[in-house]
């Protein structure tokens, strides 16, 4: 078997669309399941999209995916140039080779004259060129005179033209609605899809993965190929990435690129697992993969020929699950800027940082700040949150509960060893003859001033230190007898 090559071909946009993310992935995943190349080819032709340092873009978005490329402008390869801009040119001679062939003709038709045949059929306006009846000696005349002149595709002598799609199956198209495109414009430089199709075949690609749009042009393609006598790639077509049931994920209409969603706390990796899943779907129940998992389990026959909706809120979910899965260490240098940005306190922001690494959601200052802003200074809290029907506290029996603490945690000598805070806590209850709850509700809404908190009343004192825990405690004590007074 031929071994497999794929190319993601992206154009230099200063971003990456969630769609063109996934089709790279499916590219990469295709060649490196059967062990074969995964290539990065720069299509550049497109001077008015051109924006600076684009291609680097491209490049750090696929390193942080881990989606390595065999052969690429960076790392060379024996298919070089990589980038469609060094290739222009090679184009016209294919094309002039196609007109040897038969499957090209000069056209010498002026947009004027486009355009009155067009007016003159009105909605069922389908092109056939005239010049393809001109002779060879006329059309040498009107080179030699300098007419110019775009080479465009011949469409005849075919019926029925049919092809296998690895996702849609069979694809039959009739010839009649085929429209003869131009391949090489009059300024002597290539169309996108014929630069496509000779860059694809002179780097023996194997599998095309592109847009379900190209279904119906493919079969004009496919005849450029035939013509010249070439295999026809295996072709792979992906239903579209959209927002809701009617519109396309775009970038254009202010959806999230992959540089949005990693700048919004998403991790690269969870952003891959999530995208994996975009219309592919593996044999098992199993959603959290690892690049070498999709690997070994990704085949074609499983993607849908049905469009994929982008559901944030499953990503977001799958990014939870990818930061409570971190190594801790990793996980602290991640969030360690935003936590120094919350807590400007010596307190041991690792230790901070670990209540939150199961909370959240994303790697933001916005989901993390609500939940360690207290650490900073004790909010001017609600004497409300004292009262907890489970807990059975109230406003009035908490205070005794705090004083204990108080007494309790002043004498404690080592408050290095959290154990020993627990410790000392927890002989509260037996002496006051209460459940726990009673002892540690108060004791936490005193330390933290928050209704909810990571971590529990120990846990916070043990980061806020002997001296702050007993000054809030202090503060519960005498706004609670003051409120009740
Ligand atoms: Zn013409």
């Amino acid at each position: 078997m031929k071994k497999i090559r794929t190319r993601f071909a992206p154009s230099p946009t200063g971003y990456m669309h969630i769609g063109n993310l996934r089709t790279a992935l499916f590219e990469y995943l295709i060649a490196k399941h059967e062990d074969g190349d995964f290539l990065l080819r720069i299509e550049d032709t497109d001077q008015g999209r051109k924006v600076d340092g684009a291609v680097d873009v491209i490049y750090d978005t696929m390193k942080t995916c881990k989606l390595f490329w065999d052969e690429g402008p960076d790392i060379g390869g024996d298919f070089g140039p990589y980038v469609q801009s060094e290739r222009l040119g090679m184009y016209k001679g294919y094309a002039e080779k196609l007109i040897e062939l038969g499957g090209a003709h000069h056209c010498f038709c002026t947009e004027c004259e486009l355009e009155a045949l067009r007016k003159e059929a009105g909605d069922s306006f389908k092109f056939v060129d005239p010049c393809r009846n001109l002779t060879k000696e006329q059309v040498q005349e009107k080179l030699d005179a300098g007419v110019p002149y775009v080479i465009r595709q011949t469409i005849e002598n075919v019926e029925m033209t049919s092809y296998y799609d690895e996702v849609y199956g069979q694809i039959d198209v009739d010839a009649k609605d085929l429209e003869e495109q131009v391949l090489i414009k009059s300024d002597g430089f290539p169309t996108y899809n014929f630069a496509n199709i000779i860059d694809d075949h002179t780097m023996n690609i194997t599998h095309v993965v592109r847009g379900n749009e190209y279904l119906s042009s493919t079969p004009k393609y496919n005849l450029v190929y035939d013509s010249y006598g070439w295999d026809r790639p295996t072709y792979v077509h992906v239903p579209p990435v959209m927002k809701d049931e009617q519109h396309k994920l775009s970038k254009r209409n202010g959806d999230a690129s992959f540089q949005d969603l990693v700048a919004k706390g998403y991790l690269p990796e969870a952003i891959i697992n999530y995208i994996a899943l975009l219309g592919w779907s593996p044999e098992t129940d199993q959603e959290i993969y690892t690049m070498e998992e999709l690997i070994k389990v990704f085949n074609v026959k499983r993607i849908s020929k049905s469009p994929a909706i982008f559901d944030i809120e499953k990503l977001t979910w799958m990014n939870g699950e990818y930061i409570k899965a971190m190594d801790p260490e990793v996980f602290f240098e991640m969030v360690k800027p935003i936590v120094e940005e919350i807590v400007t306190k010596p307190y041991d922001l690792k230790e901070i940082a670990s209540l939150t690494q199961s909370r959240i959601k994303r790697i933001a200052k916005e989901e993390i700040e609500p939940l360690i802003d207290f650490f900073e200074s004790l909010p001017d809290y609600d004497l409300e949150m004292y009262k907890h029907k489970k807990m059975k506290t109230t406003m009035e029996n908490s205070i005794e509960p705090l004083k204990e603490a108080y007494k309790a945690l002043e004498a404690l000598e080592n408050w290095e060893d959290a154990q020993a805070i627990q410790d000392t806590l927890m002989e509260l209850p037996a002496k006051l003859e209460v459940k726990n709850g009673r002892i540690l509700w108060p004791v936490r809404t005193a330390v933290s001033g928050k209704q909810f908190t990571p971590g529990g009343a120990m846990e916070i004192a043990h980061i806020l230190g002997k001296e702050e825990t007993l000054r809030r405690i202090q503060v519960g004590i005498e706004r609670l007898e003051a409120g009740l007074a």
